[in-house]
């Protein structure tokens, strides 16, 4: 099934208490698409870089199986650029800079081969470019998913607002979803956004696993205990891109269907983290992933009967 994605393709400047880095290859929607590329084709890339961009990183992509002809390159000019520093749980960050660049004015266009895409994945973007990609649709896709995070609550909130309307799964964290909603309790959180147009709300707890809430059942995948995690950079975004990727691949969005997809999408962002950036992502195969996914029903047992006799 065909999956547009559309979001940053960016560079990052990232430390942790294990290292620090130049200038690396990031962005979410390079996140999204390479994690999505395991589970469904095509995958159609939308998002804008400047004449920096390493080429070798575009070829990569469509290597994958990533159809980039909706990414833009302005050759004068710069790409995104974000830095970010982690706190030694790693489960918190703050970010050091936000450039916008060629994100400034950025006006995106869907290639007329990806307008009839049956499953859309809004990266993190500015809300406004999230809601024109919307509208460029020939027709309305079976799943929209939408993810955003605390810049563009404090920068463009009315405007993200506009864009939940329009959206079937809404991916945040727990600190974005109090945020949002004015609600510390992440269950009457996700109450109140349920009522702002999405069906579907994913809260990523980062190492604390995800929460799926869906008309007043919610359903909580753990994250793997992991030995070596180095950068939880673009984990949500390679939580994202499984997520859907799967949900296209199986072609069915229903509740029980989107645990699966929970799953799968934590799989994937658990070798997210294990190297810094991309790394990690690019020579996976459908055998680790799959081992990778039992790993976390393991985890749970569900097949405890938790007998309770006086
Ligand atoms: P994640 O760790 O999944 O939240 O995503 C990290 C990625 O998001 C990095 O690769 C950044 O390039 C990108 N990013 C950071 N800030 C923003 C922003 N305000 N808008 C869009 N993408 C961003």
């Amino acid at each position: 099934m065909s999956l547009l994605t559309v979001g940053t393709v960016a560079f990052d400047a990232i430390e942790t208490p294990f290292g620090k880095t130049d200038k690396i290859i990031g962005g979410a929607a390079t996140y999204i698409s390479l994690s999505a590329s395991y589970f469904t084709h095509p995958v159609h890339l939308v998002s804008v870089v400047g004449g920096d961009f390493p080429k070798e990183e575009i070829r990569l992509m469509e290597e994958r199986g990533i159809h980039t002809e909706g990414l833009e390159i302005r050759e004068n000019e710069k790409s995104f650029f974000w830095s970010g520093k982690y706190h030694n749980d790693l489960n918190s960050r703050d970010t050091l800079i936000t450039e916008l660049n060629v994100l400034a004015d950025f006006k995106p266009v869907v290639p007329a081969v990806a307008r009839r895409a049956e499953y859309l994945m809004l990266g993190n973007l500015t809300p406004d470019i999230q809601r024109e990609v919307i509208q460029q649709m020939e027709v309305r896709p079976k799943l929209i998913v939408l993810d955003t995070m605390n810049f563009w609550m404090d920068v463009a909130m009315d405007s993200l607002k506009e864009t939940l309307k329009l959206v079937d799964v809404l991916t945040i964290n727990d600190e974005e979803a109090r945020q949002l909603s004015g609600e510390y309790s992440l269950v009457k959180a996700a109450a109140t956004i349920l009522k702002m147009g999405p069906k579907y709300l994913v809260i990523k707890k980062g190492e604390h696993g995800a929460l799926l809430f869906h008309e007043g059942q919610v359903f909580y995948a753990p994250a793997l205990p992991l030995e070596d995690v180095f950068d939880p950079t673009g984990a949500g975004d390679t939580f994202a891109g499984g997520y859907i990727g799967y949900l296209a691949m199986t072609r069915n969005t229903s509740f029980q269907n989107q645990k699966n997809a929970i799953i799968y999408g934590s799989a994937m962002a658990s070798f997210c983290v294990e190297r810094f950036g991309t790394e990690r992502l690019l020579n996976l195969n459908k055998e680790l992933i799959v081992e990778r996914a039992r790993k976390f029903i393991q985890l749970v047992d569900t097949d405890l009967r938790l007998e309770f006799t006086v």
